[in-house]
């Protein structure tokens, strides 16, 4: 007898990201050389995951009645105002009509986002090329996932489809609520410019006078960005606020290399106290709803690493270090694409690259016969440089590339 509901009858046993890796891991093991892009995670030219000493040091100082205790449900408030006071560090207005929510990473923001931005059975916006598992949180809770044409003609981002999708689903379901990914989007690595920002806004605007629309900025990479002032896209932002509703997906999992800690926040800009009062409300029903709490203990060491000026600075300098390891592999991809002809967005930093391809699952097979392993999606290999040394990456783009 099956006691599965049908629906769950006959869903992929694995993901399909940890599958590719666990062949690459098994055949490297048997000997064969074995260039792995697959896994998001930022490692060291040795294959070693490469871990922020200093968080690390602080998560073994976490005392033990704070990390056995229950976290409120929402999160520590000093979390919580931590958090707010980084994320909008210079962008006052923004951070004074501010809330938020602790959650498992920056999945968890996802998923009450999408619960309470959302009715069900309806539509967030992404764009064309998203994080898969955008997908399956939709999919889980019963809401769909629509997308737009990402880039335009000049391969710069694509505003006009992102306005016209964005008014398509707003005369469908009366509301919009778009997930933006941005620096560094995975999987295309590309990072909007100020420029594109405030035409997002604009458009955003516009939308907004039709339709209650919310923008969630989903920032997992924005630590990784090759923008001198991480936070300089708020300033596009500002003048939206009262008008759309803004949420941000905040992370600790690659800001302080520690994923499996899974410690994030949602944060919502809400108008008025009134609004404020009932954001706060619905985001800890929903945080009760589903892990009742987080972490504490990695709430108090993330907390830490935010607030006191010493250790923030210890971690932001080593943090520094793996910037420019990954930054040396950019350099090197772009330079030996450029030399392949590989049809990649502008990218200048983060995790990920998207090489462009008509036949992704048929030339990722071909690619893996070589010992080279990268995600095929719709019309694109993600190539995951993040976990790719820098000797390897001659063999990866002679592998992407077709002639
Ligand atoms: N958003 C994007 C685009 C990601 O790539 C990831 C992780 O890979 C996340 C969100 C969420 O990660 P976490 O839940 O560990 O914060």
């Amino acid at each position: 007898m099956r006691h599965l509901v049908p629906a769950r009858q006959s869903l992929p046993e694995k993901d399909p990201i940890f599958a590719l890796n666990a062949e690459a891991t098994r055949r490297r093991q048997a000997g064969e050389r074995i260039v792995n892009a697959t896994l998001g995670a930022l490692t060291n030219d040795d294959g070693s995951l490469a871990i922020l000493p200093s968080v690390a040091r602080t998560l073994r100082e976490v005392p033990a009645a704070e990390s056995a205790a229950y976290a409120p449900i929402a999160g520590q408030p000093q979390f919580l105002a931590a958090v707010i006071g980084d994320l909008f560090r210079g962008h006052d207005a923004l951070a004074e009509g501010a809330v938020a929510a602790s959650t498992p990473g920056g999945t968890g923001a996802l998923r009450i986002a999408l619960m309470n931005y959302l009715e069900h059975g309806q539509s967030a916006l992404a764009a064309r090329y998203f994080w898969g598992p955008y997908r399956t949180l939709c999919d889980e809770h019963e809401r769909t996932l629509s997308t737009f044409e990402m880039f335009d003609a000049r391969g710069g981002l694509n505003v006009d489809a992102l306005e016209s999708s964005g008014r398509a689903l707003i005369e469908r379901q009366g509301r919009l609520l778009l997930l933006l990914n941005d620096p560094c989007n995975n999987p295309t690595g590309y990072s909007m410019s100020l420029d594109e920002w405030r035409a997002v806004a604009g458009a955003l605007e516009r939308l907004g006078e039709r339709a209650p629309v919310t923008l969630l900025v989903d920032m997992a990479y924005w630590m990784y960005g090759a923008a001198a002032d991480h936070r300089a896209f708020l300033s596009a932002l500002e003048p939206l606020l009262g008008k759309v509703g803004l949420l941000f997906a905040w992370s600790a999992s690659k800001t302080f290399t520690h994923y499996g800690l899974r410690v994030g926040a949602l944060v919502a800009c809400a108008g008025d106290e009134e609004a404020r009062a009932a954001t706060s409300a619905a985001l800890a029903y929903s945080c009760r709803g589903t892990w009742s709490n987080c972490n504490r203990g990695g709430l108090f060491a993330v907390t830490r690493h935010l607030i006191e000026a010493a250790l923030a600075a210890e971690s932001d300098r080593e943090r520094d270090g793996f910037k420019a390891l990954l930054q040396r592999r950019v350099a090197a991809f772009n330079a030996a694409a450029a030399s392949h002809h590989l049809r990649i967005p502008r990218y200048e930093g983060g995790f990920f690259v998207t090489v462009f391809h008509d036949q992704a699952e048929e030339k990722a097979a071909a690619m893996r016969e070589e010992g080279v392993f990268v995600v095929p999606q719709k019309g694109a290999l993600r190539v995951a440089l993040c976990s790719t040394a820098e000797a390897d990456i001659p063999k990866l783009v002679d592998a992407l590339a077709d002639e």
